[in-house]
């Protein structure tokens, strides 16, 4: 009897020993963030009272390997890594390509996403430095309640600024970060000033992931043995979450393939890079053809019809300025349902990367990837969140796309999370109630008028 093999399911002496720094293999240096205030590159140490020390290293390191700690690498296999990886033989079936589907499952750990392949080796890090209290921001909750998970493994004080939309829509998320024994707070407060300015003008203001941001920092800056940790975009976070493309490489070996697309959704881009830079190691060295296709929403089109320029990560124009593809800083996303892809800017290797022509990214509205996401479910069994449905729409239509021109194409997605506690976004979709959003050219234009202008 032969079966068509359906998952590869790697032994925990597999579990990688290094994380791969892509800043090793760039095309050319990255440019330096620029100092908020006098808009002049800066150095990395403003940024040690902000991150433990070993990311901040980790930041600004061209190093190509570094080692993972044994502890993280416990926590991991706790966790559930390595993270099996799929062939979605009834997707394909269905769709009556010739293509073959394979996804990376990380959505099968406690808090379903893969937010904490950094949140462990964070928490660690603070830990190992002595650092006794940590502030971050949540959107829709997915970081909050990794971290939350991390701290709690690693003893470590947690408050989290949670946007006030999702703080009031996804009470279980929040309720999730408190069993893990954080405190989380509707944002924009009263706690800090970055807050008080956002109520003063509208007091039942929903809040935004750069709001947050403003406030988890300011909250770091006043107390004593406060650090903060941020969730994406980060140089040192996509490093993290290389542990989901080595894996991959291994797995995608075992089943005898190479993968021809890679696809997966972007919001700052970590997941996205995890998954995607093991293998983008091997275009940039001229030794595979791949191509790597980035999916984000049409409500927040950073990287399909943003600006590639120096923008700051918050609102309020606190944080250092990045090169990154953005919207705009004060870009103000409408609750989309994707929580996880409402940030303006993305991770500067991945906008470089696109810059540069090694990736290229596709915009979707609601309505097409909640299809998407029907589709996985009702073929693989899977319910995956919002997020994760922008990558599999792209695969969908790669799919789709090898049938027109018969080609039994290979390609490898990101199952970044799963959707069981956004059920609501699929009732809204069921009861056709989701609706479409793009900004118009106009808003766009003034909301890359309020970025400062670099020479
Ligand atoms: C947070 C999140 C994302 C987007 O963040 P990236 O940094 O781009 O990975 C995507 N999928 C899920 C399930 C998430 O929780």
């Amino acid at each position: 009897m032969s079966h068509t093999q359906l998952k590869v399911v790697l032994s925990q002496d597999k579990l990688p020993v290094e994380y791969y720094n892509i800043q090793h293999d760039l095309p050319e240096p990255l440019p330096p963030p620029l100092d908020p205030g006098t808009l002049q590159p800066m150095s990395p140490e403003p940024l040690l009272r902000l991150f433990a020390k070993e990311c901040v290293m980790q930041e600004v390191s061209t190093q190509e390997f570094i080692p993972i700690p044994d502890e993280v690498r416990q926590a991991y296999l706790r966790l559930g890594r390595p993270t099996p990886l799929y062939r979605a033989t009834r997707l394909e079936q269905q769709l009556k390509t010739p293509a073959k589907i394979f996804f990376k499952r990380e959505d099968l750990n406690p808090v379903g996403s893969h937010k904490p392949n950094t949140a462990i080796p964070q928490a660690y890090y603070h830990r190992k430095e002595g650092t006794e209290r940590l502030t971050t921001e949540t959107g829709a909750g997915q970081w909050g309640s990794a971290l939350a998970l991390a701290t709690a493994l690693f003893d470590i004080d947690l408050t989290i600024y949670m946007t006030r939309i999702s703080y009031e829509q996804k009470p279980y998320r929040r309720t999730l970060m408190e069993v893990y024994g954080a405190e989380v707070f509707a944002s924009p407060s009263s706690r800090t000033n970055a807050g008080k300015k956002f109520l003063e003008q509208d007091p039942a203001h929903p809040g935004s992931l750069g709001i947050a941001i403003s406030e988890a920092v300011e909250d770091c800056v006043t107390h004593p043995n406060t650090k903060y940790s941020l969730g994406s975009v980060l140089n040192h976070v996509l490093m993290h979450q290389s542990v989901i493309g080595q894996e991959a490489k291994l797995q995608m070996e075992e089943f005898g393939e190479e993968p021809d697309y890679i696809v997966g959704c972007i919001g700052g881009g970590s997941n996205f890079a995890g998954l995607a830079y093991p293998f983008m190691r091997d275009k940039l060295r001229g030794k595979s053809e791949a191509e790597f296709v980035a999916a984000e929403p049409k409500a927040v089109p950073s990287t399909t019809r943003g600006s590639y320029r120096y923008d700051f990560a918050d609102t309020s124009e606190t944080t250092p300025l990045i090169k990154m593809y953005t919207v705009g800083h004060t870009y103000q996303c409408p609750p989309i349902h994707a929580g996880g892809l409402r940030y303006h800017g993305k991770a500067p290797s991945m906008c470089m990367l696109i810059d540069k022509g090694y990736m290229r990214s596709v915009a979707y509205s609601q309505n097409e990837i909640m299809d998407a996401g029907m589709l996985l479910a009702q073929t693989e069994g899977i319910v995956a969140a919002p997020e994760t449905n922008h990558a599999i729409k792209a695969t969908i239509d790669i799919a789709l796309e090898c049938k027109r021109r018969n080609e039994a194409k290979t390609i490898l997605f990101n199952l970044s999370g799963h959707g069981l506690l956004d059920l609501k976004a699929y009732e809204d979709k069921l009861s056709n109630r989701l609706v479409d959003y793009e900004p118009d050219a106009g808003v766009l234009a003034r909301a890359l008028e309020k970025v400062p202008v670099v020479r």
